[in-house]
């Protein structure tokens, strides 16, 4: 292994004065699953790592703000959210989804940060986080700026973030209806997903309005399918009108095979993973109130 240094900073101004723009081995650290099993596959040779561990306990609060926000710091545990009471409560199906992400012991570890950073098209978090209409905000040297979740992926292992930002907080606004991720998976249901389908109901006088509905896994990044959610907008949630957002959803995505399937095969799986996910929501909405 080629040696690097492993910096511990205790403020998140000591962090980002540590990072470097122009210099892509140079990387943060969060829960550090993601960067271990890349240094350990050998695609990245790190000169120097960046531990957030020690920046400060306000980077890892899950908090709800006056306005009745969820504010997640950046170095915040996946399972520290998942648990969390006001999470379980009021954001439900962001605690449903945390809890089908790898396994307790990376959820233990894994920080949200790391999580959006990372970008693998395969992360269950990226969709669901663009369903609930999140913002991410990044702060770099010349201070902090606001990223829709929505537009945080920009290709294989991509964002927006430059080399010398963090994320360092997440604001996920009140969930405005009953919601689902489906996360299909050839193997274990704690596996990568083959294809992921977030959706939000939207709820106006207790009537369905509209949807928010995003894939991912069978994209090369998290992807709204427009033409789907304009279906049901203009039919409402009748069977016909699921079958006709599944048609609408399998012609408009941009959908590509991998080692989990072949495109063929997750165009079969969003077609029937559509209808499933608005019934799921819907019986979500049910049991929640
Ligand atoms: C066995 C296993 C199974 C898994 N299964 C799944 C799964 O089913 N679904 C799923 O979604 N994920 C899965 N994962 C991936 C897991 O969710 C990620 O590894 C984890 O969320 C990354 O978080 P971390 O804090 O450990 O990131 P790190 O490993 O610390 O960092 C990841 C990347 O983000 C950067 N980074 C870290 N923190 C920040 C920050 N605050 N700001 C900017 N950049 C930052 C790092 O430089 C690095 O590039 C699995 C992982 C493992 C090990």
């Amino acid at each position: 292994m080629t040696p690097f240094e492993f910096l511990l900073p205790y403020s998140l101004e000591e962090a980002l004065s540590l990072l470097d723009a122009e210099d892509p081995d140079i990387r943060p650290v969060g829960g550090g699953t993601a960067v271990m099993l890349m240094m350990k596959a050998g695609v990245l040779r790190p000169t120097r790592l960046v531990s957030l561990q020690k920046i400060g306990e306000q980077h890892s609060a899950v908090t709800v703000g006056g306005d009745g926000e969820l504010i997640l710091g950046g170095m915040a545990r996946l399972a520290d959210i998942e648990r969390h009471p006001a999470v379980r409560e009021k954001w439900p199906l962001l605690s449903q989804a945390l809890r089908g992400v790898a396994n307790p012991r990376v959820r233990a570890v894994a920080t949200i940060g790391g999580n959006l950073s990372h970008a693998d098209p395969h992360m269950d978090m990226p969709p669901v986080l663009a369903a609930l209409e999140a913002r991410i905000i990044v702060t770099g040297p010349k201070g902090s700026r606001t990223v829709i979740a929505e537009d945080l992926c920009t290709g294989y292992y991509e964002t927006v973030i430059r080399r010398d930002e963090l994320i360092t907080e997440i604001h996920i606004p009140p969930q405005s209806g009953p919601g689902a991720y489906l996360k299909m998976t050839t193997r274990a249901v704690h596996d990568w997903p083959a294809l992921g389908l977030a959706v939000v109901l939207k709820m106006v006088g207790g009537q369905f309005d509209q949807a928010s509905i995003f894939v991912g896994a069978a994209t090369d990044r998290p992807t709204r399918l427009r033409h789907a959610q304009a279906a049901l907008k203009q039919n409402g949630l009748e069977e016909s009108a699921k079958r006709a957002a599944a048609e609408a959803a399998v012609a408009e995505a941009q959908l590509m095979g991998d080692g989990h399937g072949s495109a063929a095969y997750k165009s079969q799986l969003l077609k029937v993973a559509l209808p499933r996910a608005i019934e799921t929501a819907l019986r979500n909405g049910r049991s929640h109130t």
